[in-house]
């Protein structure tokens, strides 16, 4: 909490036709207001009002207003809190805070890291102009953009030797601190970038965040094909979006949005004047994003507004799909799937068919819902009576997912349709999976809630076998296996010192494997994780497991508690085995060996209750 005087001194000392002015060209209106062009808002004749005397913003367009708390909080897409330490940062207040939460970040780093961006924005498309920029350039070349598109997407050039950034923002006043923070420069004082081509992602007023920044040399130091600024007091990857600034009036003024998958590919549909493209950043789109895009979309009346996703047509893009219908209630608008046909992403469909078979692609979405149960259905082997079923069954826990009880009537009818089958026997499938699965008799969310596959019943491809689900024993096991397919960010680099003995099941162990397996890259996580499943069985474990609630709100604690309990488990057996054989040992005879799986055994019963401690929430 922030005391409250402090707030005030903040609301006085900032004007707000000096903030709103920042986003917003302000004349002078009747009655002692200022008028503007809405930024919330796409508009031609001003109808955002400030009023200087009250503090108050209004617009009579869209009914947005309020003070100049509220106007930092909606432009940036911030936290009040943040919006009140920004604006402190500004006019410099130094904020007090009524209770030990004291400051998230330190008075004027924000600002500080803003400018530091900036600065290195400008810097970086200078690079990119200069001589040394070539291999950036040939990079842009190659995927079809000239000068005027590389200007447009502000991209820029890091050059190769380690510190020319640094060096430069330090003749700017920069401390190499300040640059640390802004994730421009490493501890060691190496520029973060370094040969690479970057984009730089900007919130929604056209403020840069961050770099996203791709490897163009062979022999860059960095494997990781996508670089992305760390986290900072600005950037945080789960509340970006790259192209929200040039996006944002576009998204409210068509009330569409099109996700996509890269930094390229929102380049292609912007250029082929598909302008409301966005995409998530160095990360999987989540809640956050589609929380931040269902503001921009405005209205939240049903079927108002599209949110289309284009994803590959592969195994990786139908989890994104999964993962974006298990999200899909954020938004009230329709959500829809573009697939090229030729399996393509935007920027290569763009260099390959031209501007025009991007506008195609989006014109031909698909409603999200179908193009998952068409993926889930497709598992199975239709000409079979047996097949038919397991494909029925498991799509039945998808429609029942559907919170919007209106639409399910129309999903059983296209499943019927998918299938080939009646669609009183479809009906009753989906019923009988809600009897047995009824929402008001049990928490509303027990592991094993989506199991689209009774386990009898044999998918189109065998292969390993699936646990049963909703096996009692197992249940830490998928639990954990589930929070990391859902939020790997929630584990550390070392998954929690999880091993594959920790899991029992071959199915769970195959998937741990898998996970910890998986490569660096671009895409989301989840599809990075399939693309390290060889068999098809555990390929529809990961996609079954996407769709399945979380128990609780996912965090890091949660985490923690669920690799504790799994540790536990073999962790017991060890101690058990070394203890029985401590005990058959005379520490006469043989002291030394003795005292040393003595010792081992006082430290392993040591890591066991700092386990149980954390297992229990202790
Ligand atoms: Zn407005």
């Amino acid at each position: 909490m922030i005391n409250p005087e402090d707030l005030e001194t903040v609301r006085e000392r900032s004007r707000i036709e000096d903030v709103v002015g920042g986003h917003v060209t302000l004349r002078r209106g009747g009655g002692g207001s200022l008028t503007g062009l809405c930024p919330f808002h796409e508009e031609k004749t001003a109808s955002f009002h400030v009023t200087p005397a009250r503090g108050y913003f209004h617009c009579f367009g869209c009914g947005e207003g309020g003070d100049v708390f509220d106007f930092v909080q909606k432009i940036n897409n911030i936290s009040f809190s943040e919006a009140v330490e920004l604006l402190a940062d500004r006019c410099g207040v130094q904020l007090r805070y009524t209770n030990s939460d004291g400051p998230r970040t330190e008075p004027g780093l924000r600002l500080r890291v803003l400018e530091a961006n900036k600065a290195a924005a400008e810097y970086f498309t200078e690079q990119l102009n200069a001589a040394a920029g070539l291999p950036g350039r040939q990079f842009l070349d190659g995927r079809g953009f000239d000068q005027d598109a590389a200007a447009h997407f502000g991209i820029g050039y890091a050059p190769q030797g380690g510190h020319e950034l640094r060096d430069q923002l330090r003749t700017r006043g920069f401390r190499d601190e300040e640059l640390v923070k802004a994730g421009l420069i490493r501890e060691q004082g190496w520029d973060f970038f370094q040969g690479r081509v970057l984009w730089p992602i900007r919130d929604a007023g056209g403020s840069v965040l961050g770099f996203g920044a791709r490897r163009i040399f062979e022999d860059d130091r960095m494997p990781a094909k996508y670089l992305n600024t760390p986290e900072t007091v600005v950037y945080k990857k789960s509340q970006v979006l790259y192209g929200l600034d040039l996006a944002r009036a576009n998204i409210a003024k068509k009330n569409q949005v099109v996700i996509v998958e890269g930094y390229t590919d929102v380049m292609a549909c912007h250029l082929a004047g598909v302008d409301t493209a966005v995409a998530s950043c160095g990360t999987a789109f989540g809640e956050g994003h589609s929380r931040m895009l269902q503001r921009l979309l405005g209205t939240g009346e049903v079927s108002a507004g599209e949110v289309i996703f284009t994803f590959d047509g592969d195994a990786a893009g139908q989890a994104a799909a999964m993962k974006a219908f298990k999200d899909d209630h954020i938004f009230a608008a329709q959500t829809y799937v573009a697939v090229a046909r030729n399996g393509l992403d935007p920027c290569d469909l763009r260099m390959a068919d031209g501007d025009a078979a991007i506008r195609d692609l989006v014109a031909q979405r698909e409603p999200l819902y179908r193009f998952v149960m068409r993926n889930v259905v497709s598992r199975y082997d239709l000409d079979r009576a047996d097949g038919r079923l397991a494909a029925v069954r498991a799509a039945a826990p998808l429609v029942s997912s559907v919170r919007d009880k209106s639409l399910v009537r129309g999903y059983v009818s296209d499943i019927a349709k998918l299938v080939g089958m009646e669609l009183e026997d479809v009906r009753a499938e989906v019923r009988t999976y809600q009897r047995s699965h009824p929402r008001n008799e049990r928490p509303a969310n027990i592991p094993g809630d989506s199991a689209p596959m009774p386990p009898d019943v044999p998918a189109a491809t065998p292969g390993l076998r699936l646990p049963p689900p909703d096996d009692r024993e197992l249940e830490a096991e998928r639990a954990t296996l589930r929070l990391l397919l859902h939020a790997r960010d929630l584990f550390d680099d070392d998954f929690n010192h999880l091993t594959i003995e920790d899991f029992t099941h071959p199915a769970y162990q195959a998937l741990f494997a898998a996970i910890t397996a998986a490569a660096d890259g671009p895409q989301e996580w989840s599809a990075r994780v399939l693309q390290a499943v060889s068999d098809p069985t555990l390929e529809q474990l990961v996609i079954t497991m996407m769709v399945e609630p979380e128990l609780r709100e996912p965090t890091k604690v949660y985490a923690a508690e669920y690799s504790a309990v799994l540790r536990l488990k073999p962790l017991a057996r060890e101690i058990a085995d070394l203890r029985s054989k401590v005990q058959r040992m005379d520490p006469e005879k043989e002291p030394a060996a003795h005292a040393k799986l003595f010792a081992r055994l006082v430290a392993l019963e040591a890591d066991r209750k700092a386990l149980l401690a954390v297992a229990t929430g202790a």
